[in-house]
């Protein structure tokens, strides 16, 4: 029969991995918004989103409401890494009336305790930043505001559920003439002892409690942890429950905005298993218990697992046992009925190997029964059985938030601290093995270290408002130092006014000059009809890569083949012969290869660089860009320069029919594809755009008839001092320090060769400031180009851990912690969002124009894009077209990716042309 006793009260392995699994259903039961509202487990937001990190400073007051008492609590922090906090405290008996009076008159009397406790403390009146410890479950909206859900543990003061119990509290305060003291954090007991456990060497992400906190035993001064605390002598009853918090991923916090960084989270596990979910693993004894308990059907897996119901259910056990004659033959068990006769810390003390069996005999003369020695050995194995499954099901649940956090953070391995407290870690080590042992087995991919805590919750909670007061002066200098890279809706319709000014000086025959946008005609009349046929050669230069294609145009379709070929910087910035000649040399050399030496090709150009253009295959380098500076090309025929290059490499079957902008040429090669395709964008390197303007409108060039793509080279926008007051110290200094200072303005904040030096600069400037890397100087970070636009696409792709921004940081010699990594995300997220609303103010002064050239109430086109930091950024072209829809509501704009548009394009051009050079 005991064996019988022995077995229903222990749980399989499999079960337990049964009841991790149903556990972690539970936990995203309750942060999934959907279900929030039925979970057992209710996942409550803490707010609290950071752990110490060591420079916390200041003086802080922790007020901890506790079942008959309250504690004030001083801490003074030094910024020391919390090494040496100075600590006092105090602690006030409550009536017991308080607990089931009035609201105003419980928050009165914890304000009068705040009020002589700092009267003990003579310090000058210093704004008085205050923690409150309210350990009921409160529905927390922000660090500072929490409504009390429902009162537990015998209070039901009136007037408190559903307020603002920090509001209670401050105005209870402000009574007392203490105006100066700040409520400026409200946390839960179990976070308390998360951050109390938390070190900067090693920060706690995970807290259990189990049972009583107990902290103060002796009176006098107590060194804990290195933190000296004055002690008061009672021992203090706390709660008896068990509860258990950790740092999640604040996008799996679906009940708060914030989708960045962490958040711990309380999970209120002391319900799980409500539902029923734990009945598969209910004894007889636990029904028995659970009938008799104050709150019946309620808190079944605390029931389990809390200190305050172990000796209860080892009591159910002896009395079921004795009943069926298997133990206490001929003495009398009437005391076994009586609720409470068992202590759990009797059956702690009963486990111990050494004098746990003395300890059974004597608790069970001591409640009048007469053990024999065989009696007091069953009673030691039903002790140990019973607190053995509490410790296997609290790894249960353990293990389940262990492997959540591993797992939200794409992690193959979770290293983690967790901090344990509550009576059954204390000096009962049989509790702590087991927990820790099997937790092992259910989630062998992590690795926890568990720390007990040493001073309950106080501490924890004067951490918890030092971070948070650390946190909101951080946020505060961020906010400041980014705020002129938050362009609002406002600056936005300026900058897409002011293009639309730009375009028009441009287009005109008198303004042309002045204008910074110089919407350069491009001799390109239409977009492909699909008539197109033939074999051509092209030319791509002005980007990352120069390349020579093939491209053949038939009736199915296009077909390409090309060679990448490098220009050395040296030759980019030598002379124009020496490019040219190169570009010669890798024309012949792609001829070779292909087989096409024989053929005289009609030859594309797409040429990236602002071109007056004189006709299709006429065009006058205005000036360099993107890192070229070759010298004797400003001002010159590109084609010339090209056909001259030829002829001093004998190279004389070169035909070259057209020079295109890969602008252009990403508009024809989308157009080839979809008709509407009127507009061609680059973002990559560098970026511009083009467009079908109404010849009529374009007073540089002869003719009303039809219309022409312009050129606009958008890029140099800005160049006349129109964007200055948009333009950061950090843009200035990335200008500074490009060979086109002052030049290419508006590029300068869009395109791929730009964005990583902004966020290199800011980057900079936030470690200047102490608020990036703890302020530790970072000489890499000082080498131009270091930060690349490409690490933007990997930092900001939503849900990536933040394991790969560190991986990306610690490449540059930078040693991130988990906030810096937060930080760099948010400020790639800032300039790249810049960038993209830029770009859509740029195109929604486009989009209008055209829709009123052509006199429509609504325009639908399409635009042909390319450019890999619009294919690859995650959230670029995204945001770029809702901002563009928002800015341009009567317009319907498709985007169109090309596909090798520069190649492709230059090839579309040229087969145009000569479909209509022949008759
Ligand atoms: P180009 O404009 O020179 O023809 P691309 O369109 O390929 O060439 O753009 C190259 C630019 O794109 C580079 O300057 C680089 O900064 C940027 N870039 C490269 N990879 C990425 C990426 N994954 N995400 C965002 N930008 C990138
Ligand atoms: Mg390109």
């Amino acid at each position: 029969q005991v064996q019988r006793a022995l077995l229903a009260l222990t749980i399989p392995l499999e079960m337990l991995q049964a009841v991790k699994g149903r556990m972690l259903q539970d936990m995203c039961k309750g942060l999934s918004r959907q279900t929030h509202a039925q979970a057992n487990m209710r996942m409550l937001p803490t707010y609290i989103c950071s752990t110490p990190d060591g420079t916390e400073k200041g003086d802080l007051l922790v007020v901890e409401l506790c079942q008959t008492h309250v504690r004030t609590l001083w801490m003074t922090l030094l910024g020391d890494g919390n090494r040496s906090p100075q600590a006092t405290n105090k602690i006030f008996d409550m009536p017991g009336d308080i607990m089931k009076g009035t609201g105003e008159a419980l928050f009165d009397f914890i304000a009068q305790c705040v009020r002589q406790f700092l009267a003990g403390i003579s310090r000058p009146q210093h704004r008085l930043p205050l923690g409150f410890v309210f350990p009921f479950s409160c529905r927390q909206t922000q660090l500072d505001k929490a409504e009390l859900i429902s009162w537990s543990k015998g209070f039901s003061c009136s007037d408190v559920e559903g307020k603002d119990v920090v509001q209670l509290l401050q105005s209870a305060i402000n009574k007392q003439e203490l105006s100066h003291v700040d409520v400026v954090a409200l946390m839960n007991d179990t976070v308390g002892t998360m951050m109390t456990c938390s070190t900067v060497e090693k920060p706690c992400e995970v807290a259990l409690v189990i049972g009583e906190q107990r902290p103060f035993r002796v009176t006098g001064w107590w060194v804990l942890g290195g933190c000296l605390l004055q002690c008061s002598p009672p021992l203090l009853p706390t709660d008896k429950g068990t509860n258990s918090c950790f740092m999640a991923e604040a996008q799996q916090v679906e009940m708060v905005e914030e989708t960045s960084g962490r958040m711990c989270v309380n999970t209120e596990w002391g319900c799980f298993g409500d539902d029923g979910s734990l009945s598969d693993i209910m004894t007889p004894y636990d029904q028995r218990v659970d009938q008799e308990s104050s709150n019946p059907g309620q808190k079944r897996f605390e029931k389990l697992v809390g200190s305050l119901y172990l000796g209860e259910i080892v009591r159910h056990v002896l009395t079921s046992l004795a009943a069926e004659k298997a133990l206490f033959v001929g003495s009398s068990v009437t005391v076994l009925g009586t609720k409470g006769v068992l202590k759990t810390q009797q059956v702690l003390e009963i486990i111990d190997n050494e004098e746990g069996m003395a300890k059974a005999r004597k608790a069970l003369e001591d409640v009048g029964l007469r053990p024999s020695e065989r009696d007091c050995c069953r009673v030691q194995q039903i002790c140990r059985v019973v607190v053995s499954r509490a410790a296997a099901l609290c790894a249960a649940g353990l293990a389940a938030i262990l492997s959540h956090m591993c797992q939200s953070r794409g992690l193959e391995q979770l290293v983690v601290n967790v901090a344990v407290d509550g009576e059954l870690f204390r000096g009962h080590t049989r509790f702590g093995e087991i927990l820790q042992s099997v937790t092992g087995l259910l989630a062998p991919e992590c690795m926890a270290t568990f720390l007990p805590s040493v001073d309950g919750t106080g501490r924890g909670a004067a951490m918890v408002t030092a971070v948070a007061l650390r946190l909101a002066a951080h946020r505060r200098e961020v906010d400041q130092l980014l705020a002129p890279l938050r362009l609002s809706r406002a600056d936005l319709e300026r900058v897409q006014a002011l293009m639309r000014r730009e375009m028009d000086l441009g287009l005109g025959r008198e303004s042309h000059a002045n204008a910074s946008v110089r919407m350069l005609p491009t001799y390109v009349r239409g977009t492909p009809d699909g008539t197109e046929r033939g074999e051509f050669l092209a030319l791509d230069l002005g980007g990352t890569n120069f390349r020579v294609l093939v491209v053949r145009v038939a009736q199915d379709g296009i077909r390409m083949a090309s060679e990448i070929y490098v220009i050395p910087t040296a030759v980019m910035q030598g002379t124009g012969e020496a490019l040219f000649d190169h570009i010669i040399e890798c024309i012949m050399d792609f001829q070779l290869k292909q087989d096409l030496m024989e053929q005289v090709l009609p030859l594309g150009f797409t040429f990236s660089f602002p071109c007056q253009q004189l006709g299709l295959d006429k065009a006058v380098l205005l000036s360099w860009t993107k890192g070229f500076s070759a010298s004797g090309c400003v001002g010159q025929d590109v084609v010339q320069l090209l056909r001259e290059a030829a002829q001093r490499k004998q190279h004389l079957a070169l035909k070259v029919v057209a020079v295109v902008n890969d602008t252009v040429g990403t508009m024809m090669s989308c157009g080839y594809d979809d008709p509407k395709c009127e507009i061609g964008l680059i973002v990559g390197t560098g970026t511009n755009a083009c467009y079908m303007e109404e010849m009529q409108n374009v007073g540089t060039v002869e003719g009303e008839q039809g219309r022409m793509c312009i050129n606009m080279e958008w890029g140099a926008f800005g160049d006349n001092g129109c964007l200055d007051d948009i333009f950061t110290d950090f843009d200035r200094l990335v200008d500074e320090k490009t060979i086109n200072a002052g030049k290419q303005r508006f590029e300068k904040l869009i395109s791929g060769m730009y964005l990583g030096e902004i966020v290199r600069h800011i980057l900079l400037a936030l470690v200047e400031k102490q608020l990036l890397f703890c302020g530790k100087p970072c000489p890499k970070l000082q080498t131009k180009d270091i930060f690349k636009t490409k690490f933007l696409s990997t930092i900001e792709i939503d849900g990536l851990a933040l394991r790969q921004v560190r991986a990306i940081l610690q490449d540059l010699e930078l040693q991130a912690s988990f906030e810096d990594s937060v930080l760099v995300r948010e400020v790639c997220q800032t300039v790249s969002l810049r960038a993209a609303h830029l770009c859509a103010a740029g195109l929604a002064a486009v989009v209008e124009k055209m829709r009123e050239n052509r006199g429509l109430a609504r325009l639908a086109v399409t635009v042909g894009v390319d450019g890999t930091l619009y294919k690859m950024h995650p959230h670029f072209s995204q945001h770029l077209q809702q901002m563009l829809q928002d800015l341009a509501p009567n317009c319907t704009v498709t985007f169109l990716q090309s596909e090798d548009g520069s190649g492709k394009g230059a090839a579309l051009v040229a087969a145009v042309a000569c479909r209509g050079a022949e008759p």
